[in-house]
């Protein structure tokens, strides 16, 4: 391995919190620019700061290695999701958040398949009692393979994962904090949902 490979991969994520009891992983594939889902990266991590919860982020940019495409064996950042959900005990939790250009918040689920139901269910609720205006599967079900909730989603095994995309103004200045509130929330429903204890 050469030195510039090295170094691409140990700058290519930032773990918080890696060693949380908390059954809950939040990812933010597309954080780094160029090209990047603006702000996603420091909601995800304040996320984790609030709620304790383990985050992964990425230090890449998806111009180089898009997380959120890549397969599992050409892919550090996959590959150490893969450890972190390993060391937690199940079910568990995964929400990849990322940004999307205009509209509702939208969760992907791959048609329903990366999550049961009630999580689904509790995640949606949550977030419409607080005021957004959430849709379901419509435009990015991230259900191509290689995204996070395709490539770790799987219910029966106790590994629940949604994408979610937010519109710009809630990773807006005036937002941020709103919107990571209502995800704290989120967390806890969903932790309630799964007979969690915090
Ligand atoms: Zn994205």
């Amino acid at each position: 391995m050469n030195i510039k490979e090295h170094n691409v991969k140990s700058k290519a994520y930032l773990v918080i919190n890696p060693k949380s009891a908390i059954p809950v992983i939040i990812t933010a594939t597309h954080a780094q620019p160029p090209n990047s889902d603006k702000h996603t990266g420091e909601i995800t991590e304040s996320i984790a700061v609030e709620t304790g919860a383990t985050a992964l982020i990425a230090k890449v940019s998806r111009i180089y290695m898009d997380f959120n495409r890549l397969d599992l064996k050409d892919d550090p950042f996959k590959k150490k999701l893969k450890k972190i959900i390993e060391m937690k005990r199940k079910p568990v939790l995964i929400l990849d958040i990322h940004g999307k250009k205009y509209g509702k918040v939208e969760l992907g689920t791959a048609n329903g398949t990366t999550a049961t139901q009630d999580v689904i269910g509790s995640v949606k609720n949550t977030m419409e009692s607080n005021g957004m205006e959430v849709t379901i599967d419509e435009k990015f079900r991230a259900s191509h393979n290689g995204t996070i909730i395709k490539s770790f989603g799987s219910p029966n095994d106790g590994i629940n994962a949604i994408q979610i995309e937010f519109p710009p103004e809630l990773r807006s200045k005036d937002k941020f904090k709103y919107t990571v509130k209502v995800m704290s929330s989120v967390i806890s429903n969903v932790l309630m949902v799964l007979k969690i204890e915090k």
